[in-house]
């Protein structure tokens, strides 16, 4: 069983549109944008991470906004909710603020003892805050005063068709089973940070899903540093895992595999971190763009829509 991971790194999904995408995790949400730059394999879309001060790994939602994409179809085989932790007592002030501005899939749904608000994201992304003991500091300069404020996240739901082999993997990775409500097991990781929940659903008899906005892409999950990142690749490979080499993606370094339920999994490290092109006090203010598109930087400031005013 492997020591090395420590919970959640980020969550990377899908869009149709960077503007209503920005405003929401931003404003809506009132997390901090902490990076503005590209995909790495298409240029001409947006890479937009939002997460805490620092982009704290743990807290760091990711979004690629392919402009006009439809929506995924959800089913099996994907993460169906990512949830964030809130402080205790602040459900029923979220709802009110999410429902004042509109936000649809509103509805409580407490699970595993804790007080849950499920909410869609702008394209039906599936979303829950659960109020939760969390002592990380939240982003307050977003709008959203501390006794209310995310915190990061809380986990991760996956939905599949057979969670066996994926509960297996998850042991594999240092996880533990903690508790099994209807159709979903709770796993933890011991010695993580604090999103250190992965749920699964066993969904028999639902179709795979079709990715599309509003869908899971992938999730990662942290290792302290480069050298952690390289014994994990290294087990899993002995395990029978296909494990991409390793990938600079500028602000970590990524490793990728999928799973047997079908979700792509990453093992991204906590270094070298989002400050590592732009200023601490200004992150995810400019453009910035993989040193490999560089020189394509005036043609995509005038192609990408700017996504604030
Ligand atoms: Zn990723």
């Amino acid at each position: 069983m492997l020591t090395q991971i420590k919970g959640l790194h980020h969550v990377t999904s899908l869009a149709s549109d960077a503007r209503e995408n920005n405003a929401f995790f931003t404003d809506t949400l009132g997390l901090r944008r902490v990076k503005k730059t590209v995909n790495f394999d298409a240029p001409d879309v947006y890479h937009l991470y939002y997460g805490d001060a620092q982009g704290t790994p743990g807290t760091v939602i990711t979004y690629f906004p392919f402009p006009n994409a439809d929506r995924g179809r959800p089913g099996t085989g994907e993460v169906g909710t990512t949830r964030f932790a809130i402080p205790k007592g602040s459900a029923k002030a979220w709802a009110d603020r999410l429902s004042a501005r509109g936000v649809s899939g509103l509805s409580s749904a407490d699970a595993f003892g804790e007080t849950a608000l499920h909410f869609d994201g702008p394209d039906g992304d599936g979303f829950a805050l659960v109020e939760a003991e969390d002592d990380r500091t939240p982003w307050t300069e977003g709008g959203i005063s501390a006794d209310m404020a995310i915190r990061g996240f809380h986990s991760a739901a996956m939905r599949l068709k057979d969670g066996g082999a994926t509960g297996e993997l998850l042991r594999f990775m240092g996880y533990e089973e903690i508790d099994r409500q209807g159709d979903i097991t709770r796993y933890t990781i011991a010695d993580g940070n604090a999103a250190n929940v992965i749920d699964v659903e066993t969904v028999p008899g639902a179709s795979h899903a079709d990715q599309g906005a509003g869908s899971v892409h992938h999730i990662a999950f942290a290792v302290e540093n480069r050298a952690r990142q390289l014994e994990v690749r290294e087990a899993l490979m002995d395990t029978g895992y296909q494990v991409t080499p390793v990938i600079d993606r500028d602000y970590f370094w990524a490793i990728y595999f999928r799973t047997p339920g079908g979700v792509l999994f990453e093992v991204a490290t906590n270094e070298p971190g989002f400050d590592r092109d732009e200023d601490a006090a200004h992150l995810g203010e400019a453009l910035k763009l993989p040193s490999q598109h560089e020189h394509l930087r005036s043609r995509l400031e005038r192609h990408l829509t700017p996504i604030e005013d």
